[in-house]
């Protein structure tokens, strides 16, 4: 089990990484999710060692690895885009992943046909890496960070830039491949879908701390505060003075927090408590998401499920269902 206490990592003033407490079971994947600059990678990169932490302890199985060299922690890293050597056969971009280890051509043969045989990919040793799909370029980047045989792998965004669709899909592999090798990961990533998709727990942080760490269903069933609530993607977010002016539901103990209204908690309903006009509508799949004007400055996103779905400029009586309200603290 990895166990990181009170890590804090500075660059002069600032402090990227602030204080963090958490811990990483065996087995287990835990997802790093938080926006553009908020200290995902240098935390990441203080666990592998090339970050000085300026305090706090990273221990593995008990045993601290603050001053063990990065190459001798037993922590694999696997960045964005794979940084694979595309006109290389698979079988050397794997031998790659040995480079550090003192192994004998034998042992580096029987290493690399061990994990080709884990990844599935035993049948294409000479293929070179630009004639694979991009499920197969995942394969050997995750045989090559598995040849050392590392006790926990870490992912600095390795989708990242890779568009939507293909990026769903790899998320969806590599979850199964993880789990099916049992492997531990730390797992680092901007986009809220891919953590949800790929973790057993997040966590998301912000500014250098961490703001929220839990499940992926508790996260999303009960994002702790605003910011972890907008982040997720839920924007109906009012101050509870504002919602109980309207009459619309509001749960007891909010204190000084902000009520949250989610998208598909609201009906068309002839006695709803509101009225509101669509200023636009956004075709999502299976829902159409309509941007709902219900007085000046007062905007809702309503998923709408029903059909025929309300076009721009209808009027809409809707109920809020008492279930889809939360609160959330600033
Ligand atoms: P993320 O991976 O979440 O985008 P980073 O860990 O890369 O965030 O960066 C966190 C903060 O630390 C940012 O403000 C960034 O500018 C700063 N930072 C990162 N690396 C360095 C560095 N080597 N020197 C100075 N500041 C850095
Ligand atoms: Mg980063």
């Amino acid at each position: 089990m990895l166990l990181v206490r009170n890590l804090t990592v500075r660059f002069g003033d600032i402090a990227a990484v602030s204080d963090f407490d958490f811990s990483v079971a065996t087995g287990e994947i835990v997802c790093v999710l938080g926006p553009s600059g908020c200290g995902k990678s240098t935390l990441l990169r203080a666990i592998a060692g090339l970050e000085e932490p300026v305090t706090g302890s990273i221990t593995w199985g008990g045993k601290d690895v603050s001053s063990v060299p990065v190459h001798l922690r037993g922590f694999g890293l696997m960045f964005q885009d794979y940084a694979l050597f595309p006109h290389k056969s698979v079988e050397a971009n794997v031998e790659f992943g040995l480079r550090m280890q003192s192994l004998d051509r034998s042992d580096i043969a029987q290493r690399v046909d061990a994990v080709l045989q884990q990844v599935g990919l035993d049948s294409y040793r000479k293929r070179s890496v630009n004639m694979l799909s991009g499920g197969q370029k995942q394969r050997v980047a995750l045989a090559r960070a598995l040849a050392p045989s590392p006790r926990l792998l870490m992912f600095d965004e390795p989708l990242g830039s890779l568009d939507r669709s293909l990026r769903e899909r790899l998320v969806l592999e590599l979850r199964e491949m993880l789990e099916q090798l049992r492997i531990t990961a730390l797992y680092v990533t901007h986009d809220q879908e891919e953590a949800l998709a790929l973790a057993d727990r997040v966590m998301v942080m912000r500014g250098g701390h961490l703001e929220q760490l839990g499940t992926p269903h508790a996260i999303w069933e009960k994002p702790r505060t605003e910011f972890v609530a907008r982040f997720l993607g839920f924007n109906n977010i009012i101050k509870p003075t504002q919602a109980r002016a309207y009459g619309w539901p509001v749960p007891e103990r909010v204190g000084e927090g902000y009520v949250v209204y989610r998208s598909d908690g609201f009906e068309v309903h002839p006695l709803g408590e509101f009225c509101g006009e669509v200023l636009s509508r956004t075709y999502r799949g299976d829902h159409f998401l309509v941007k709902l004007q219900v007085e000046p400055g007062l905007l809702l996103e309503i998923a709408v499920r029903w059909a025929p779905a309300p076009g721009v400029g209808d009027y809409l009586q809707l109920r809020i269902d008492p279930d889809a309200v939360f609160t959330v603290k600033m």
